[in-house]
């Protein structure tokens, strides 16, 4: 486990994993726009 006071906070966290998860570029599957840094944005 790496200690999330090493990123700072959860969401740092969280941003720094979706970087290197998706560091080729990243689409929404459901909706294919590049937001998804936006939690929930093609929700409706
Ligand atoms: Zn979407």
């Amino acid at each position: 486990m790496i200690p999330l006071d090493a990123f700072g906070s959860e969401s740092v966290a969280a941003d720094l994993l979706q970087q290197v998860r998706w560091r080729d570029g990243v689409s929404c599957p459901r909706c294919h726009s590049d937001r998804t840094a936006v939690l929930n944005h093609c929700k409706a």
